[in-house]
């Protein structure tokens, strides 16, 4: 991992980031660098908006409660996302906001909610899983804040998937197999393709479900063990599989 500056505190913005420029503070963020952070002036802020890479920025208070930043210079030039696509039946809202943050800790690209027949809810905040995906590229060092795809049914998702994507389907009936040998067995890990996951809610695929995932080509029913995980923890163990194996932890 490249020499990198944990120590100061790292803010998404939405604004253009330029040498010069000043960046008023929202109330939130003014409050959280002033009064949690108790930065002082001048304390060196991280900045990063996901398109101009990141820039170190300079604390300037205007009150108690309110501060802008400088804008000073860019310490890192913009990442791409992850070509790692992460397909998950939404869970109820205290362990999605945990898997949307590990999904992106371990680099997911894109991530998209995926109704199925056992999936708890109809509905998905999209609103508060963006807000998880920036707090966990702020607190990981990620400029590439990944694409919230639009939540669909089982059967579009399928459909949305490139024909070249390979879809590592956790399937918690497969035959317990060696994973990183199934991973290895699907795709060249010195060429490999554009990546898809697929983690199924807590009350699992339908038969019906495991048949049509299974019959896409270019897709690896991978079993992660001889335990019933759950589906937030599935999330983080074949995240680390496939990078391990197929991604960017090689
Ligand atoms: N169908 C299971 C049951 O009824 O006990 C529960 C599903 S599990 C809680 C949620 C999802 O995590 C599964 O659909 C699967 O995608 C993944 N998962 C859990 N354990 C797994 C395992 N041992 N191998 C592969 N995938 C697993």
């Amino acid at each position: 991992m490249p020499a990198y500056d944990f120590t100061a505190p790292r803010l998404f913005v939405e604004a253009e980031l330029r040498a010069g420029a000043r960046l008023p503070l929202d109330r939130a963020q003014a409050n959280y660098l002033l009064n949690v952070l108790r930065r002082k002036p001048e304390d060196p802020v991280l900045l990063f908006n996901g398109r101009d890479g990141e820039w170190r920025a300079s604390l300037a208070p205007s009150g108690r409660k309110s501060a802008d930043l400088d804008v000073l210079e860019r310490v890192r030039a913009q990442t791409v996302r992850a070509d790692l696509h992460y397909l998950f039946a939404p869970l109820k809202s205290a362990r999605l906001d945990y898997l949307a943050q590990k999904a992106v800790e371990l680099g997911a690209g894109t991530i998209r909610p995926v109704f199925t027949r056992y999936t708890q809810g109809e509905r998905i905040n999209l609103e508060r899983l963006r807000a998880n995906a920036v707090e966990a590229a702020e607190q990981c060092g990620i400029l590439a804040i990944p694409d919230l795809a639009e939540a669909v049914r089982l059967p579009e998702a399928l459909e949305a998937l490139e024909a070249e994507r390979l879809l590592v389907f956790c399937d918690e009936d497969a035959p317990v197999s060696d994973p990183v040998a199934a991973l290895r067995g699907a795709a060249d890990p010195a060429a490999p393709p554009p990546l898809a996951v697929l983690v199924g809610p807590e009350g699992g695929f339908s038969e019906e479900e495991r048949a049509r995932i299974r019959a896409r080509p270019n897709t690896v029913a991978l079993s992660l063990g001889p335990r019933i995980l759950r589906a937030d923890t599935a999330a983080v163990a074949v995240l680390a599989l496939v990078q391990a194996v197929l991604g960017d932890a090689r």
